[in-house]
């Protein structure tokens, strides 16, 4: 076994010019410009990894990633397709979504399980078309225990997760030793299927975490008790699958390195588990970060990349199998850093090989920049799966649609005018060229990016700047031409063979006493700089921008984002992570103004955020002191402040800014000119449908 980069691998051409985005182009800026021929980008991360029965091309591993294609076996194909592109990519080892090993496992009703022959039987077309690119891949066992989301569920002792309606039955030692057998006769239908190997899950807080922990482990019987006892079941099942599937089979334990929950484990007793499952025969252990009821953000956006990196290598010294680092890393330089560091043997990205399949290509010859980064949002990933749609990636929509939404070259090529360079206008633009129109895109701005130019100023939302780096570049490589500061007229598009309008949008405005007030100002005004908003402000409007806003007017300085050290101290992880759960009291660090976040209809405001951000948004305003409204009636507005009523009674905000996020209407004045000059555009984006409109469909409606 050699978990330490053996050679740098073959020569590679230099690196192109550095066009890295901000906030995070140092580290890259210097490698880009200092690499050559004789200095191999990511030397770390392009070493192969020999585990001694059989070896992984590269250290990149596409971590496990629920997609919604794994559920019935009339989707393997489309499946295959899926990983086949991230295989052709250069990924040099993959993980499925999970697959229960038996019912009571399972993550929902009738969801991915792998118990039967004829269950496996169709895993052949995935573990054929990987192989077919010369990348690995194991099959996850996920025994979900009480997150499944069904009656049938089981755990060590019968206690609901707060998450979860369902409460699971406590299972019996013959029940426990059925689990077991069901893991080790998973991991060999696994083999069958013609997987190099396994990972068992056992972090996140699923089923083989539950025995681990105390929060969840009240069992007095020889699988409770002691940190020897609760960990008993998790050896035991390394130890039963390893016995099945014999040594040249790879086992990946995923083990919960950070439990971020009350009574969860200590480091001690982690240390203690990692040495047992390595004893047991686990060939790689993977870094499990947070259980999912855990109330620290451990993925999105506004998590500092790599920021749990340091757990991993404080196991290093502990073990001698390869380690994998996990979350938030998405950028080339930032895992060759975590490897050249010693941090870990092998880096995990998910969600970075959704937005890119050729993320590990693009590394390998040096071209970060033309890398579509993941910016963390989760709204096309882990939104859809948690509202049982299908996975995609919202900066590409092709991820999971490989199947049928191909990009194909044009037999008729046209010239096209697009008008508006945000997100629709971009993705309209460079798959147009692409497929080999002749495409010129006008925007009245004097850079491209719409919107998103508005949002990457927002403090944890610096990967934005990421995606109008990629556009830049691809906007290049497509030979779009571009003509910035041109707010295009209905005269200059006549002339082509087809008119795109993505013009976006204009902010609405509202009608009460004082809307017009000197303090009435819009968001725009506000993130473009143009007002410098004063030390108390009231927010019409809590959709997704007025909690940007409210976050934006609450901050002050250096986003926390890129700064892990502040940002551990903001939510409470113990930097040492020697304490139980790792967790320590929050350190919130104190509002920059007082701001009162306000909506008309009831209820609690940021009801409709994302799924699984939405709570991290309205925790982080709580922590600034925000005032969030919901029922307000507006009033009206004079020089004394903004005057609201709510639940019958009125109140003065003595605000100096009251600053309108009351959603948007379409921009598409210019349809009306060009059609009464005879030509038809389409609309795309807001011009399209102002009304919930968000990047996912204005990327995915530019780039169909
Ligand atoms: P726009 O981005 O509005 O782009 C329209 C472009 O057209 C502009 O650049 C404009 O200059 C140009 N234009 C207009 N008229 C003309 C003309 N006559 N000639 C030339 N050019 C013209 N969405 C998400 O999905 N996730 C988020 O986290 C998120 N966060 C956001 C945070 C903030 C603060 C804001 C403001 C928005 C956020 N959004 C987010 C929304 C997202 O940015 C928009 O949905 C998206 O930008 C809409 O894209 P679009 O291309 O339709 O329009
Ligand atoms: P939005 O989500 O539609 O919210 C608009 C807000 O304004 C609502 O709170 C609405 O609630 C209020 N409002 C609407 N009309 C009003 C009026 N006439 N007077 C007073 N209040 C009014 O729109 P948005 O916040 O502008 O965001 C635009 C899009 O960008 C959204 O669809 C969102 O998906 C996307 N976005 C997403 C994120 C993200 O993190 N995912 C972040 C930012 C933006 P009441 O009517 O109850 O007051
Ligand atoms: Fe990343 Fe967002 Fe795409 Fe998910 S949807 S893969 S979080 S960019």
């Amino acid at each position: 076994m050699n978990p330490t980069p053996a050679h740098a691998g073959a020569c590679v051409p230099p690196r192109f010019a550095a066009s890295c985005a901000l906030p995070y182009a140092s580290v890259s800026i210097a490698r880009m410009t200092s690499t050559t021929i004789e200095s191999p980008p990511y030397p770390h991360l392009f070493a192969p990894l020999d585990l001694g029965f059989t070896t992984i091309r590269n250290r990149v591993l596409m971590g496990s990633m629920h997609t919604g294609l794994e559920d019935r076996a009339k989707d393997f194909p489309r499946l295959a397709a899926y990983f086949a592109e991230r295989a052709a990519g250069g990924v040099g080892l993959i993980v499925t979504g999970g697959f229960s090993p038996n019912l009571v496992g399972w993550l929902k009703p009738f969801g991915g399980k792998l118990s039967w022959p004829w269950e496996a039987r169709p895993h052949k077309f995935v573990t054929k078309a990987v192989h077919e690119h010369g990348a690995k891949i194991c099959a996850q066992l996920l025994h979900a225990g009480r997150y499944g989301y069904h009656p049938l569920t089981v755990a060590p002792s019968k206690l609901k997760a707060p998450i979860n309606p369902f409460t699971p039955r406590a299972l019996s030692v013959r029940g426990i030793e059925r689990q077991i057998s069901a893991y080790a006769n998973a991991a060999t239908l696994a083999r069958d299927a013609g997987y190099d190997g396994v990972e068992i899950m056992g972090s996140e807080g699923y089923f083989i975490n539950e025995f681990t922990a105390p929060r969840t482990n009240k069992r007095v019987d020889a699988w409770g008790g002691t940190p020897e006892k609760r960990m008993r079941f998790a050896v035991e099942i390394v130890r039963r699958v390893r016995e099945a599937v014999g040594p040249d089979f790879i086992i990946i334990y995923r083990l919960s390195l950070l439990d971020l929950v009350d009574d969860g484990n200590q480091w001690d007793e982690i240390v203690q588990q990692a040495k047992a499952v390595e004893a047991a025969g686990a060939t790689i252990i993977n870094s499990g970060i947070g259980w999912h009821e855990a109330r620290v953000p451990t993925i999105v956006t506004s998590v500092p990349r790599a920021a749990f990196v340091d757990v991993t290598a404080k196991l290093k010294p502990h073990v001698r199998v390869p380690l994998v680092a996990t979350n938030r890393i998405n950028m080339p330089e930032v895992a060759e850093g975590i490897l050249a560091a010693g941090k870990a043997d092998m880096v995990s990205l998910a969600r970075p090989l959704l937005a890119d399949p050729q993320w590990a290509a693009k590394a390998r010859v040096g071209t970060p920049q033309a890398i579509n980064t993941c910016i963390a949002c989760n709204q096309a990933c882990l939104d859809h799966v948690f509202e049982n749609k299908l996975a995609s990636c919202l900066v590409n929509p092709r991820a999971c649609h490989e199947t049928d939404l191909t990009y194909r070259k044009t037999f008729a090529p046209k010239t096209v005018a697009v008008v508006g360079a945000g997100p629709a206008g971009l993705a309209c633009a460079t798959v147009a060229a692409e497929r080999g129109h002749r495409v010129t895109l006008f925007d009245a701005a004097d850079e491209i990016g719409g919107q998103f130019n508005y949002a990457k100023r927002i403090p944890g939302k610096e990967e934005f700047h990421e995606t109008l780096r990629y556009f830049r570049h691809r906007l290049e490589e497509t030979r779009v031409d571009m003509k910035l500061s041109t707010p295009a007229t209905a005269a200059d598009l006549t002339g082509f063979d087809e008119v795109v309008l993505a013009t976006g949008i204009t902010p609405r405005r509202v009608a009460f006493p004082g809307a017009d007030h000197a303090k009435v100002v819009s968001y725009v005004d506000v993130l473009s700089g143009r007002v410098k908003v004063g030390a108390r402000a009231a927010l019409i409007g809590a959709g997704g921008i007025g909690f940007d806003v409210a976050e934006y007017l609450t901050h002050e300085g250096r986003s926390s984002s890129l700064d892990p050290a502040r940002w551990m101290a903001e939510w409470g992880v113990d930097p040492t992570f020697e304490a139980r759960g790792s967790l320590v009291k929050p350190q919130p660090e104190p509002p920059a103004r007082e701001v009162w976040l306000l909506q008309r209809s009831p209820g609690k405001p940021g009801a409709r955020l994302g799924k699984t951000s939405g709570w991290v948004h309205r925790a982080t305003l709580k922590a600034k002191q925000v005032k969030m409204l919901g029922g307000v009636e507006y009033l009206g507005v004079d020089d004394t402040g903004l005057r609201i009523k709510v639940d019958g009674a009125e109140h003065l905000l003595p605000v100096d800014h009251v600053v309108v996020c009351a959603g948007q209407e379409p921009r598409r004045e210019l349809q009306a000119d060009l059609m009464a000059a005879g030509k038809t555009p389409h609309l795309i984006g807001g011009a399209d449908v102002a009304a919930e409109l968000d990047a996912k469909r204005a990327i995915d409606q530019g780039s169909r």
